[in-house]
Parts: C-alpha cells; sequence; structure tokens
C-alpha cells in the first residue's frame, strides 16, 4: 500500500454527516472514502484539463430516430462501434469512441445539439 499522508480539511456539516452514513454502511473509514472521492475527481480533472487520446462510451437518448446518422457518418474516424436500440419507446444508442478527446467532446456537443441526451463515460487516457 502507498505510504499515507494526513492532512486537515473542512467540510460542511452535511457533507461530514453523508461521509460518516457512508463509511457505516460500507464499513470503512472516511479516509478510504475521501481518498477514492479524490481519485475519481483528479482523473476527470485531468480528462478535462487538455487535449489528449481517449477511448470510453457515449451513451444518448436519441429524442428521434436517425438524428444521430450525420453526427456518426462526421465522426467515423472516431467511433469503433455503434449499436441502437428501442427500449421503453427511447432510442439508446452506445457508442464505443476513440480519439483526441476534443473530437470526441464535439461529437457529445453535436449529439446533445440534436436533441439527445447524451453521457460520455472515460475509460482510458493516455
Ligand atoms: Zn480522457
Ligand atoms: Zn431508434
Amino acid at each position: 500500500m502507498a505510504r499515507k499522508r494526513r492532512f486537515g480539511v473542512a467540510v460542511s456539516r452535511e457533507i461530514a454527516e453523508e461521509v460518516d452514513a457512508m463509511a457505516r454502511s460500507m464499513n470503512v473509514d472516511r479516509s478510504k472514502i475521501v481518498e477514492e472521492a479524490l481519485a475519481d475527481f483528479i482523473e476527470e480533472y485531468k480528462h478535462k484539463a487538455e487535449d489528449h487520446k481517449c477511448c470510453g462510451v457515449l451513451i444518448a437518448r436519441v429524442s428521434k430516430c436517425g438524428l444521430v446518422e450525420r453526427a456518426l457518418e462526421m465522426y467515423r474516424d472516431i467511433v469503433v462501434s455503434y449499436t441502437h436500440s428501442h427500449v421503453e419507446g427511447h432510442c439508446i444508442c452506445t457508442l464505443v469512441v476513440s480519439g483526441s478527446w476534443q473530437r470526441i467532446r464535439n461529437l457529445q456537443r453535436e449529439m446533445v445539439l440534436s436533441g439527445s441526451k447524451a453521457r460520455y463515460i472515460p475509460i482510458a487516457h493516455e
């Protein structure tokens, strides 16, 4: 295990109570929860800070069938695979993407502008 360093932080009472409750229900100490939350935050921060080669999954709920096809054509260089499913009356698209983060973000914006609700989950960064 990596060496630990202790430092004091002040958080709101509400956050502290949430952390305490989580620690009890997960049966771990507070430090473990704070460390994992910070690790996620740091990864997210690095992912957004500058352009890099990224790969991940873009999930979208499309407002109308066929709306994403144009975007897919424009971004075919970063789309590794694409599935389109109909679930409970919704069009759900799942795209595995790999390429520059800028381009992935532009594809996501394109989908949002065409009325989709799109969410990107990064899996690996270079
Ligand atoms: Zn990334
Ligand atoms: Zn559809």
